[in-house]
């Protein structure tokens, strides 16, 4: 069968490497213990493109058409990331990392100005290798507000003004990081304030995670129409909480998936889609009424479109991706699925182990419903069953 684009509106190649590894740490200390180390450790080129080469093989592999990602603060590394990424011809918003305090000082920009300039080069680099954004765009990146000062967030609020750039950051993770943002901006009213009140909040401001915002944050995030990623992976894997997806859907907030590998354990949009049907269950869990219970579950159409048609929308590609329409461009990918051979029990095993040696994980008895079959690849599929990925009607990845 064929699946539109899919799209993961935050990821983290530079912790590629780390994917899976992250103990019993919560968003500060796994930041400390892990990821810190490994970002600056990708400042060394030849390291990069190791790491690159094969999150851009990988992602591609999984059926990712399109990647907000997020690389380090290096601009030589960023730089290859954005040409990796327009060789292997897959869709992507490449960020260099802002930040000027927080992080340990071998991993920090200098100054506010010294981190715009550098924005600036990426941006120069990016746009002389893909001068109409079509494949590669760049995107203004501070990592989170507490990495930031406030001088480098209004320079990033500035540039974004100057530029029209997309912006990609963190909100609302995790408790003891928005206490945190409470010590770090004191006059601010709120986590959102800090980034509102610095100019980076619009229509093309993607905000990560959003999973204990307020109800007056979420009214300034619709007002400003940005866009959330959900990220139900990392949240589960680094305890950060469980986010409302039905709250911001019902308030009219755009939501789209995110793996934010490697917070999140797995770089595959499908195993967020599963993740976030399973953690909207833990929502209903939580809740006593009994209407509500069942509301605030999601469906598997509704994952699927929040790693589609959402996800293209959080990107500003609704025009041209995201659906099958006459006129869109061709960014899909073919999903094969296992047909259990008929016959008695005997006659219906081949091979050593009995399996056939198929396609992947799911197996297809004939007697399913196309809602069905799908029901089994969202939950059982792997990307094995991700036979063939294109994008912009360019053949990017085939499984052999
Ligand atoms: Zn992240």
């Amino acid at each position: 069968m064929l699946m539109r684009n899919g799209t993961d509106t935050h990821i983290h190649a530079s912790q590629y490497p780390n994917a899976g590894i992250f103990g019993k740490t919560t968003l500060l200390s796994w930041l400390e213990t892990y990821t810190f180390p490994m970002e600056s450790s990708l400042s060394d080129p030849a390291r990069a493109q190791r790491v690159y080469s094969r999150v851009v093989a990988r992602t591609l592999s999984h059926g990712t058409t399109t990647a907000a990602y997020y690389a380090t603060i290096s601009v030589p590394s960023t730089n290859l990331l954005a040409d990796i990424c327009l060789s292997r011809g897959q869709r992507a918003f490449v960020g260099r990392v802002c930040m000027d305090c927080l992080s340990p000082e071998y991993y920090r920009d200098e100054s506010p100005e010294q981190g715009v300039l550098a924005t600036k080069e990426c941006i120069q680099h990016i746009k002389s290798i893909d001068p109409g954004y079509n494949i590669v765009s760049p995107i203004i990146t501070p990592r989170f507000a507490p990495s930031c000062t406030s001088q480098y967030l209004h320079g990033l609020g500035q540039l974004q003004k100057e530029t029209g750039l997309p912006v990609q950051t963190h909100i609302s993770e995790n408790t003891s990081e928005i206490e945190l943002v409470k010590e770090l901006f004191p006059e601010s009213k709120s986590y959102t304030d800090v980034y509102d009140t610095h100019g980076l909040l619009g229509p093309k401001t993607i905000l990560a995670h959003a999973v204990h915002l307020s109800p007056e944050e979420r009214a300034t995030i619709k007002e400003r129409q940005c866009k959330i990623s959900h990220c139900p992976t990392s949240n589960s894997s680094i305890t950060s909480g469980a986010a409302q997806v039905r709250l911001l859907l019902d308030e009219g907030i755009d939501v789209s998936l995110g793996t934010d590998m490697s917070g999140g354990y797995s770089p595959s949009v499908l195993e967020a889609c599963r993740q976030a049907l399973l953690v909207s269950r833990h929502v209903a869990m939580g809740t006593a009424d009994a209407e509500e219970k069942e509301n605030v579950k999601l469906a598997i159409e509704e994952v699927l479109y929040l790693a589609t048609r959402g996800g293209a929308k959080a990107v500003g590609l609704e025009a041209k991706v995201g659906g099958f329409e006459v006129g869109m461009e061709w960014d899909a990918q073919l999903v094969g699925l296992d047909g259990v051979p008929e016959g008695d029990e005997e006659e219906g095993l081949q091979g050593d182990d009995g399996l056939g040696g198929g396609t992947g994980p799911v197996d297809v008895f004939g007697w399913e419903s196309w809602e069905d079959k799908v029901a089994k690849w969202v939950f059982n599929g792997d990307d094995r069953n991700t036979l063939a990925v294109w994008v912009k009607g360019r053949l990017v990845h085939e499984r052999r």
